[in-house]
């Protein structure tokens, strides 16, 4: 494996389940001799498009590639596959941001590396992640090679989105969209890594956006103390509501992040209440189980349906209106006091 001056990354994700389509497709186009010199790979944070982007990268460098109906998959043991598993494959250059940007030098180094022959294999892969940090200077550079790489070469770039990168480089690549796990297929990945006890999947899955990877960072930051501390908030009498409201704020208010989850975690207690409020007008006859399964905490549903009557539906689309004016307000240089004790004292104003 090339480093191209310090951007090698030696973790090579295995994980791609929710990829299946664009493998698929990509497998077809390899059998008949019909890949393109550049894909773009675009998603949100987390989606898969590292995985997605090496599992394409040992498909291209592997020597007996399976191709058939199922899914097209690497043979795992020619000298192809065994050198990239090892991070020892020549022919695998991997460029990423160096700081906060991919530059212009590195642009040149790529180009001096793709202009040689592949040493091991018939055909090279170069894969440039996180492609939407790509500056300016570096990216006018990239158009040529895009374009017209040397035989033999082909690139992938991942990017969360197209909006970042200049049309010129989007136009000139096959664009696929990544698009994440589906909540119940995230869920199974959930309960099989043991992230948090079986009853919470559901939440934690519905709030990872389809991606394991984020399902695991909410961890890291204690997404289920901070679900419980506002729960525990959210149902408190008003005294001591009130009481909570200061502590809570000020914990939330250190860090942008933190009110952010904090907004993202009560809109999921207000959704719910909504839901419950929904089900109990038309859908009386439903069992518990179908109305747990609507909800994104069902481990909470008989706390929620206890304090369901305290709010109306105009009380908590309106709070949830609010939630919206806060996260708006968050990038817009307002003291982050403020916005904690915002995004909280709704809830105590308007309760019954
Ligand atoms: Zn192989």
């Amino acid at each position: 494996m090339v480093q191209v001056k310090n951007s090698v990354n030696r973790q090579v994700p295995a994980d791609i389940s929710g990829q299946e389509r664009p493998i698929r497709v990509f497998g077809r186009m390899m059998k008949k001799g019909l890949l393109a010199h550049a894909y773009l790979l675009v998603g949100a944070p987390g989606a898969g498009k590292k995985a997605l982007a090496f599992s394409l990268a040992k498909l291209l460098l592997c020597e007996k590639p399976y191709l058939g109906e199922d899914l097209p998959s690497p043979c795992g043991s020619c000298a192809g596959c065994l050198k990239f598993e090892h991070h020892t494959h020549p022919d695998l250059v991997i460029l990423k941001p160096q700081g906060a940007m991919i530059k212009l030098e590195q642009i040149r180094d790529l180009q001096r590396a793709l202009s040689f022959s592949p040493l091991d294999s018939q055909r090279r892969v170069c894969l440039i992640l996180e492609a939407q940090k790509i500056n300016l200077p570096a990216a006018n550079a990239l158009l040529k090679t895009l374009e017209e790489p040397p035989g033999g070469n082909h690139l992938i770039l991942t990017a969360t989105s197209v909006r970042g990168l200049l049309p010129t480089i989007v136009s000139r690549c096959q664009v696929v969209h990544c698009e994440g796990l589906s909540v119940s297929a995230l869920m199974e990945r959930i309960k099989e890594k043991r992230l948090c006890p079986s009853d919470s999947a559901q939440f934690l899955a519905c709030f990872s956006e389809g991606s394991i990877s984020k399902a695991m960072d909410l961890i890291e930051q204690n997404i289920f103390s901070v679900r419980e501390d506002l729960f525990e908030f959210l149902k408190s009498k008003k005294g001591k509501a009130l009481l909570m409201l200061l502590v809570l704020s000020k914990q939330i208010s250190n860090k942008r992040e933190n009110i952010l989850l904090a907004v993202q975690v009560i809109r999921t207690f207000l959704r719910d209440l909504m839901m419950l409020k929904v089900l109990k007008k038309y859908d009386r006859k439903k069992p518990k189980e179908h109305i747990v399964q609507t909800l994104i905490n069902p481990d909470y549903v008989n706390e929620l349906q206890a304090i369901s009557h305290r709010f109306g539906s105009q009380d908590l689309a309106e709070y949830c209106q609010w939630l919206d004016k806060v996260e708006w307000l968050l990038d817009r240089n307002i003291s982050r006091e403020f916005l904690a004790e915002s995004a909280l004292i709704f809830w105590i104003r308007k309760r019954r």
